[in-house]
């Protein structure tokens, strides 16, 4: 039997492996368009473009491991057409026949119109390593950036450039940074670590353009003001990379959509990562994180091989900023009320509920919060408020 795989990231890179551990014996094929071979995204916006990384650290596995597994990785060719009735694929004009595709596209970063200097020369955006490799040479002391988008990774790039000495601002349309994923809490503790560290933070503030002759200059605001750049990093979000799956009449709704067990429309073609959405309490959901594409991946090379397990996703992330290390488990959407919980120290946490039940926490250099709060939401455990607020012993909430 042979698997094909569209997409040499962290999902595609999970799924080699766990058909591999689960016993799978026949041929894998892992397709990817990016040249590097599969690696993790997150220090791109953290380590790796402070220059604290080496690049042969973000490769997922040792370029052994793919040959010593059996997996045939072809890389830096995208794949252009599914075939779901001859079951073939085709890469470089070459057609390549699969008993299983699994699709692991991942997702692309949403762009500024080039009508308001989105395409101007000094605009990037952080996805690839390419992208980080092009816009490395920009951070240098003394330079000024300007970051259109207040999100987790626009933030985490201003964290960075800040830290090498650049004057930072960062634009934000909503009236507050990290709105979409966060309450305001965790925004006003991040709002306010940038500010000590000297970046400017406007918020409620529309971009105009972007402006600029042969290369990026500036920005104009909504609200007139004019400010300067020597280059312009854009983090507005992304979109599921669906352009194959609709073409070959995959169902989509807000991604490639899957069943429970990560099946699509298909029944012989599967999707994992940030480009598959799938059933979540009565609706569904499409997650962004790493911890999601291992798992919805390993899932899926468990239900290739007939295991009919559906996928339970547990949602975590992390972000690093400044000194700041902030862990997240499960997610707030729907949230009606917060719980802040003093840490030891500097730590802090925000516990997230609807009524008394405990949905999600956010945890600011507080590991041991994150790992009590991430336990209690898989087990469905929800400790009342005031215990959550004041109890000595978090750990002490798992027994019993
Ligand atoms: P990807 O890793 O993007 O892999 C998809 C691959 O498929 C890509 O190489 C793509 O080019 C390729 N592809 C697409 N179409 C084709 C085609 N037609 N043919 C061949 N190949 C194709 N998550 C966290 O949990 N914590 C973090 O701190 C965090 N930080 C991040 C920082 C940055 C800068 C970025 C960009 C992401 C971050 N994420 C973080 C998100 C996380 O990296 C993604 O959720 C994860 O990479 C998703 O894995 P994936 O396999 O679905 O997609």
């Amino acid at each position: 039997m042979r698997v094909v795989i569209v997409g040499a990231g962290q999902a595609g890179a999970a799924l080699a492996a766990k058909l591999r551990a689960l016993g799978h014996t026949g041929e894998i094929v892992m397709l990817g368009d990016e040249p590097a071979p599969p690696y993790q995204r997150p220090p791109l916006s953290k380590a790796y473009l402070l220059g604290e990384m080496e690049e042969d650290r973000l490769w997922l596995r040792s370029p052994d491991f793919w040959v010593e597994q059996r997996v045939e990785l072809r890389l830096g060719q995208p794949v252009t057409a599914i075939d779901p009735a001859g079951r073939t694929v085709t890469v470089g004009g070459e057609v390549l026949a699969y008993d299983h595709l699994a699709l692991t596209t991942g997702s692309s970063p949403r762009r500024l119109p080039a009508a308001i200097g989105g395409a101007l020369p000094g605009v990037y955006t952080v996805r690839t390593l390419a992208d980080v490799d092009a816009m490395r040479g920009e951070f240098r002391p003394g330079r000024r950036v300007i970051i259109v988008g207040g999100g987790y990774i626009g933030l985490e790039a201003a964290a960075v450039a800040s830290k090498l000495g650049l004057a930072v601002t960062v634009v934000e349309m909503a009236p507050r940074i990290l709105q979409r994923v966060a309450s305001p809490e965790t925004s006003d503790y991040v709002r306010a670590l940038h500010q000590v560290h000297g970046v400017a933070v406007l918020e409620s503030t529309g971009l105009d353009r972007l402006v600029g002759e042969d290369r990026v200059t500036g920005a104009v605001l909504k609200d007139g003001r004019e400010l300067p750049a020597d280059f312009v990093i854009v983090g507005v979000g992304i979109t599921p990379n669906t352009a194959l799956a609709e073409a070959a009449g995959l169902a989509l709704d807000n991604g490639i959509a899957t069943d429970e067990m990560g099946r699509t429309s298909d029944p012989a073609i599967w999707s994992a990562g940030d480009c598959a959405s799938f059933p979540w309490v009565g609706g569904r959901i499409r997650l962004e994180s790493v911890g999601n594409a291992i798992d919805q991946a390993e899932a899926v090379a468990a239900n290739i091989l007939g295991a009919g397990e559906p996928y339970q996703a547990k949602p975590w992330f992390w972000s690093d900023q400044f000194d700041l290390k902030l862990q997240i488990a499960g997610l707030n959407s729907g949230y009606d009320h917060i719980v802040t919980r003093k840490g030891e120290g500097e730590a802090v946490s925000f516990w997230y509920y609807r009524g008394d039940a405990l949905l999600a926490v956010d945890a600011m250099n507080d590991p041991r919060a994150y790992m009590v709060g991430k336990r209690l939401i898989e087990m469905g455990k929800s400790p009342a408020a005031e215990v959550i607020a004041s109890a000595p012993d978090l750990k002490a909430l798992l027994k019993g």
